[in-house]
């Protein structure tokens, strides 16, 4: 039987938003590091006030996880302002997958979680139909709101037209998880209720690590799920300003 991860081709990009978003898919990135070595990572925004400090809890995070330091790329946008930002994550993102050969990115599901990984996913899915084709579009799952009064974390928006798969964790995977999540102290204030909500990153997916192909075509002028999104509660943005910016 194969393995989720086998159906992955090399070389892979991880799209972050982030400065710790890497840790809701760190087995995967460790397992294809393992197996191909050709795995490269970016993220859109510096973070808050602690920019620099973030790029290097980030540096720390994925060289652990074997991603080697030149495969690095930040684009140093402001936190939390993707969005304005569009066209140039849009132009910078076609140049590095071509520069880079990339046939398989990894980006944070569209779930209305952060209104910059929906911006992480549509950025990318723009920079894909810009080129030629063959490369492979998969999302990974943070938190929403879907059909909670909380947040869910971790767990992906049910769609019909995609199967989840799910790379196995062992002990040691689970310890990785949280050793990372202790590496973005800056995010702490962030990250540990948030991950607290499964009981800790030791317990965070328990089942294995969700990962799922895109759908070809997907609709981003439509809400990823009814009713309010996460964002709508936490930020100004209004899933209307982005299907606005989708529709142009
Ligand atoms: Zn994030």
């Amino acid at each position: 039987m194969s393995l989720p991860e086998d159906e992955v081709k090399a070389p892979v990009l991880f799209l972050f938003a982030h400065h710790d978003d890497e840790i809701f898919i760190a087995t995967l990135i460790r397992r294809l590091t393992d197996e191909h070595g050709q795995v490269a990572c970016a993220w859109l925004t510096r973070g808050g006030l602690g920019g620099r400090e973030r790029e290097a809890e980030s540096h720390r995070a994925v060289e652990t996880l074997g991603v080697g330091r030149n495969s690095l790329f930040f684009f140093r946008l402001p936190d939390g302002k993707a969005l304005d930002y569009l066209d140039e994550i849009v132009n910078r993102l076609t140049r590095l997958l071509v520069k880079l050969r990339i046939v398989s990115v990894f980006v944070p599901a569209f779930e209305g979680g952060h209104p910059d990984h929906d911006t992480a996913q549509l950025a990318v899915a723009l920079s894909i139909r810009l080129l030629p084709g063959g490369i492979s579009l998969y999302e990974f799952p943070l938190y929403n709101r879907y059909h909670t009064r909380l947040f869910r974390v971790g767990e992906f928006i049910p769609d019909a037209a995609s199967t989840t798969r799910w790379t196995s964790m062992k002990l040691r995977d689970r310890l990785l998880k949280r050793k990372l999540s202790h590496f973005f102290a800056s995010q702490r204030l962030i990250l540990v209720p948030l991950l607290g909500l499964k009981g800790g990153p030791m317990m965070l997916h328990l089942k294995g690590e969700p990962f799922r192909r895109v759908p070809v075509g997907r609709d981003y002028r439509r809400r990823p799920h009814a009713g309010r999104l996460a964002y709508e509660y936490f930020t100004r943005y209004r899933f209307g300003q982005f299907a606005e910016k989708v529709r142009r």
